[in-house]
């Protein structure tokens, strides 16, 4: 048992929010010895952790932003087809953000956050393996794959650069002409011309059920949730010392930081600023699909994943900046899952449902994950972007570690939650 200094009892920890990470960060707190609440505003694991595209993107070496994309960003922003979408009104929240994004660009950077992110990836797979190994659930995540399929050799050629870098990390990439596509994964439509293939990815069998059974667990050792929304925090000598929710005051002797993309706000309550933003994703549920790909296809062309879950086939896209709040623009990603359909034998859009939900989104594409430089008690796991479920279980057992005082197996300086967000706080960085 983990005990607190002055009275002897196990240290209460609370960690706030109940998506993936903080499923993660809750049940690797309890196993060591923490007395554990999580606090939840709404039901586990229902906001980004819900309606993502399932995968272990254990192959996602590359960041959001490659060089080059400068010189594409006018047509993507133009273009109404387009996945990515910047909201003018929103804009002067958002302008900080994108310029640091605009720095992690440089080629030097982008290799260094490439490098920081395979760092992570090396140790995310295996992490899950152990988590659902101790939790007896080894069918959550299942071993498929993971196809990029194009309909130009143009939209391929573009991605050469991002197959070559997951290459240098060591992430096999088998590329296929047409045929050799539709022989992996009969599901593919003649459209695709070519597609690349990479083993090593994962997918969830279902996202909501991987978070639940994770509480579950953590719930049968001891951990308790509560839904509650965070307002505040009471600081005492050692840092926090009570977690002010809408139903009371929690005397806490830890603290760990998982709200996802409302994350930044809560960071402000307690006098820090971090770069995390709202990354809006779109998704469908498709029902009477004649085809479902056993491995799922993402279009290269179009930034649409198309994946079978234990729940139907679902469909997502786009990558929205705007305010976590905003109205959804279920017209736009409806366009965008049109153009893509027929890249999938006789797929015919008959949606069960919509969803939107935002991704902790970084300017360096990395995860917040260490103390809080001000309050020691305090620690971040948030900022995932578009991993945060590939890097939900690294993170909890990061987490469990710095939470001990022990050092993690790996550096995880590159995630430090005082860092520029423009990469250049990485080694072999020279500032811009
Ligand atoms: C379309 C789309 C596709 C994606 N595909 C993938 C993928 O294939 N693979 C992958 O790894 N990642 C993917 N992601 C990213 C991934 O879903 C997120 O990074 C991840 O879910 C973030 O998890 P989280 O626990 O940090 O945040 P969330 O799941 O958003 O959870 C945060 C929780 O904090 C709670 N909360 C917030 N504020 C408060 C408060 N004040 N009080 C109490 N509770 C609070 C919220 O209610 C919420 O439940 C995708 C995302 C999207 C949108």
């Amino acid at each position: 048992m983990s005990q607190s200094a002055t009275s002897g009892n196990p240290q209460r920890a609370f960690v706030l929010g109940g998506g993936i990470v903080g499923a993660c960060c809750a049940l690797a707190l309890v196993r060591r010895g923490f007395d554990v609440t999580l606090i939840e505003k709404d039901a586990p694991g229902q906001a980004a952790s819900f309606g993502n595209s399932a995968s272990i993107g254990l192959a996602s070496v590359p960041p959001l932003g490659m060089p080059g994309m400068l010189r594409d960003l006018p047509r993507m922003l133009l273009d109404p087809m387009h996945p990515l979408v910047i909201r003018w009104r929103h804009l002067p929240q958002t302008l900080p953000w994108l310029l640091r994004f605009r720095r992690t660009l440089a080629p030097p950077r982008m290799e260094a956050i490439a490098r920081a992110r395979a760092a992570l990836l090396a140790q995310a797979g295996h992490a899950y393996d152990s988590l659902l190994a101790e939790i007896a659930r080894p069918e959550l995540i299942r071993a498929t794959g993971l196809i990029f399929a194009y309909e130009s050799r143009a939209a391929f050629e573009g991605a050469r650069a991002g197959i070559a870098l997951r290459r240098r990390h060591g992430i096999e990439a088998l590329e296929l002409d047409g045929v050799a596509l539709r022989a992996l994964e009969p599901a593919v439509s003649d459209r695709a011309v070519c597609g690349v293939h990479y083993p090593i990815v994962q997918t969830v069998a279902n996202p909501l059920t991987l978070t639940e059974a994770i509480i579950d667990a953590f719930r049968a050792r001891g951990g308790r949730v509560q839904r509650e929304t965070v307002r505040g925090f009471e600081l005492g000598p050692h840092g926090v010392a009570r977690v002010i929710t809408d139903a009371g005051r929690h005397e806490c002797d830890l603290v760990v930081l998982a709200a996802g993309a409302w994350s930044r706000h809560l960071a402000a309550l307690l006098g820090e600023a971090v770069s995390v933003t709202a990354e809006r994703g779109y998704h469908i549920m498709i029902e009477n699909a004649p085809h479902m790909p056993a491995i799922p296809v993402v279009s290269g062309d179009r930034n649409v994943s198309i994946v079978t879950l234990t729940s139907g086939l679902r469909m997502t896209t786009m990558a929205e900046f705007t305010a976590i709040d905003a109205p959804p623009d279920h017209e736009r990603a409806l366009r965008i899952f049109q153009g893509a359909a027929g890249l999938i034998r006789g797929l015919e859009l008959n949606i069960a449902s919509k969803w939107v939900g935002s991704r902790p989104s970084t300017p360096d594409s990395l995860p917040v994950i260490g103390r809080s430089p001000r309050h020691r008690n305090v620690i971040y796991a948030f900022g995932h972007g578009h991993l945060g479920v590939t890097f939900g279980a690294v993170t909890g057992a990061i987490v469990g570690t710095i939470a001990r005082d022990e050092s993690p197996n790996l550096d995880i300086t590159p995630y430090r939650p005082d860092r520029s967000f423009d990469g250049s706080h990485l080694p072999g960085q020279r500032a811009a």
